[in-house]
Formats: structure tokens, C-alpha cells, sequence
């Protein structure tokens, strides 16, 4: 299916600076950003078995659900169209004067928009997810893919970014369900290290252990500080970071993740949490499409 659609494998790009040679730690980035000019970072990994699902289909048909800025429904609304699927995005919201550039992608992608108050998008979903069992078609993505099928999906990254030559791996988390896969093919001495960008989900860890069963995940480790404040939310000093990074690596990175995610990396080498000798691979997932909602001129890139 990547084939079909045109995707690369991640390319991994080794960055150096004066600390990491002081300390002897090798530091490598997936650029999962790069992978396609449309369809970014981890998300294809999540829906690859909704899709093929789907395609067993006569009339094959997706339903899913997210927000206004939602990567998930962008990559989906994309892949759905360029494979003859039809999508339905359900949105948590009214439906706003303006629409977001990412909802406006996808209504051009030809996803079907249906808006939804908070309340009722949460019982829509739980509604849809209780009666998906039934149906072979449409199939129900929850937000964000979350399940065990979007975990075996993102499973696949492992061999893509060759895994199993790194001591330590580290990614953003928002379901934890990219994290979940990787967990799975990790091998218990390498260290899986997850930067929650969600304000107050101290449950995470336990949800990403009941996508990987037989993990104990004593080598998983959650940081629940590098939120910024909650999910999507920024201040200036996340936008300076983001800047900075981009001039000493050129690597380009969204304000709801992956910023995040360098911010919680660059100090957790300051901090001296990767032991000499490491050898770590930074997944960057993508996301840069969501920047398109900041002021003009927040970024240099
Ligand atoms: C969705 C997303 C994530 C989080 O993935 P989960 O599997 O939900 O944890 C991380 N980075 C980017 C850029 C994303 O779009």
C-alpha cells in the first residue's frame, strides 16, 4: 500500500553538537516528516489495516472522528480519497464561520464533515465503536486511531526505522497508540521513552500497556511535563525553542508534538538522563501541516 501511495521509507539523520560528543551519544532522527509530500509522520502507520480493511470492501467506506486541527483526520481524508474509499470525519464542535487549513484539506480531499457539540461527539463515538462489531462496512476509526488495530499499524514503523540498533527510543505520545507499537517490537533492554503533550492524563502508560499485551513496561517511561500547558497550546518560549532547533539541525517541527517532544529531548540531555554510550533514535512524526494555524512569521521555517 505504501507503494501505491507513494511513500518513502523514513530517512535518519544523525545530528552532532559538542554535548552529545562530550557525553560519547550517538543522536539520530527519523524524519517520518518527510516520508510524503501529503500524508506525514506516523499517522499512515495507524490506519495501513483500517485501510486494507476497508478495501475488502465493495463499497468501502471510513468513518472517524477528531478536532478542528487533527493530523489523524488529514491523513485519513487523503489516503481515503487516493485509494477510492469513502471518508466521514465527525468533528468535536460546532461548526466554526471559518474552517481550520486541516478541515479545509480535508473537505477538498472530499471527506464528508459532519459537526458535532462535545457532547454529542463523545456519544456519537461511543455509539459508533459499540455497534462497529456488527458491520463489516463502514468501518469505525475512534479519534486519534486509537485501538489495537491502529497499534498494529504503527507496529510496522519499527523495521522502517531500524528499531533494534538504538539503546533508546523516543516519540511524542497523544493516544500512546504509535508508542504502544513500538513497545511491542522493542526488545526489553531498549529504553521506550513517551512526551505526553496532553495536560492531565496520568492514566497513559497504563493505556498504552492494554494495546501490547505481555508487556510490563518496565522499560517504557512517560514524561507528563513538557505539555506547554495542555494539548496544542503554546507560549512564546516553545516558538524560540522551535526556532533554535531548526538553526542548529534544520529540523522543522509542529508546536502540538514535535516541538514538544525536541524541547522534553534537548532536556533530557541536558539532564544528563541517557547514559554515556547511548545510542538513540528521536522519532519526528510529523505534523508540520498544523503550524499552518499559527500568526505568519511565529517560525522561520
Ligand atoms: C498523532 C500524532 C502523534 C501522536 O500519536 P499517538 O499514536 O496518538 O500517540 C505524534 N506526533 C504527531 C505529529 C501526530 O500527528
Amino acid at each position: 500500500m505504501k507503494n501505491l501511495l507513494g511513500i518513502k521509507p523514513p530517512g535518519i539523520v544523525q545530528l552532532h553538537d559538542k554535548r552529545l560528543t562530550r557525553r560519547e551519544i550517538a543522536l539520530s532522527v527519523a524524519r517520518l516528516d518527510e516520508v510524503h509530500p501529503l500524508i506525514s509522520g506516523n499517522k499512515f502507520y495507524k490506519l495501513t489495516y483500517y485501510l486494507s480493511k476497508a478495501l475488502k470492501s465493495p463499497s468501502p467506506e471510513i468513518i472517524s472522528f477528531g478536532g478542528a486541527y487533527s493530523n489523524h483526520l488529514h491523513a485519513l481524508a487523503f489516503t481515503a480519497q487516493a485509494l477510492g474509499i469513502k471518508s466521514t470525519g465527525i468533528i468535536r464542535g460546532e461548526k466554526p464561520t471559518h474552517l481550520s487549513p486541516t478541515l479545509q484539506d480535508c473537505a477538498y480531499y472530499g471527506m464528508n464533515l459532519q459537526f458535532l457539540s462535545r457532547n454529542e461527539y463523545r456519544l456519537q463515538q461511543n455509539k459508533l465503536l459499540q455497534i462497529q462489531d456488527s458491520y463489516e462496512n463502514p468501518i469505525i476509526i475512534p479519534e486519534g486511531g486509537f485501538g489495537e488495530m491502529g497499534m498494529q499499524g504503527a507496529a510496522l514503523m519499527y523495521d522502517d526505522i531500524r528499531g533494534n540498533e538504538y539503546t533508546h527510543i523516543i516519540c511524542a505520545c497523544g493516544t500512546g497508540t504509535s508508542i504502544a507499537g513500538l513497545l511491542q517490537n522493542a526488545d526489553s533492554s531498549q529504553v521506550i521513552t513517551g512526551i505526553s503533550v496532553l495536560k492531565g492524563y496520568p492514566n497513559l502508560k497504563r493505556d498504552i500497556l492494554s494495546l501490547v499485551p505481555g508487556k510490563t513496561g518496565e522499560n517504557l517511561q512517560i514524561f507528563h511535563e513538557f505539555h506547554f500547558g495542555g494539548y496544542a497550546k503554546y507560549n512564546a518560549d516553545l516558538h524560540l525553542f522551535m526556532n533554535e532547533w531548526y538553526r542548529r539541525f534544520e529540523i522543522p517541527s509542529d508546536f502540538v508534538y514535535t516541538g514538544k517532544l525536541f524541547f522534553a529531548l534537548d532536556h533530557l540531555l541536558e539532564h544528563g538522563f541517557f547514559p554515556r554510550g547511548s545510542r538513540i533514535l528521536c522519532i519526528h512524526s510529523g505534523g508540520l501541516q498544523g503550524n499552518r494555524s499559527l500568526n505568519p512569521g511565529s517560525l522561520i521555517f
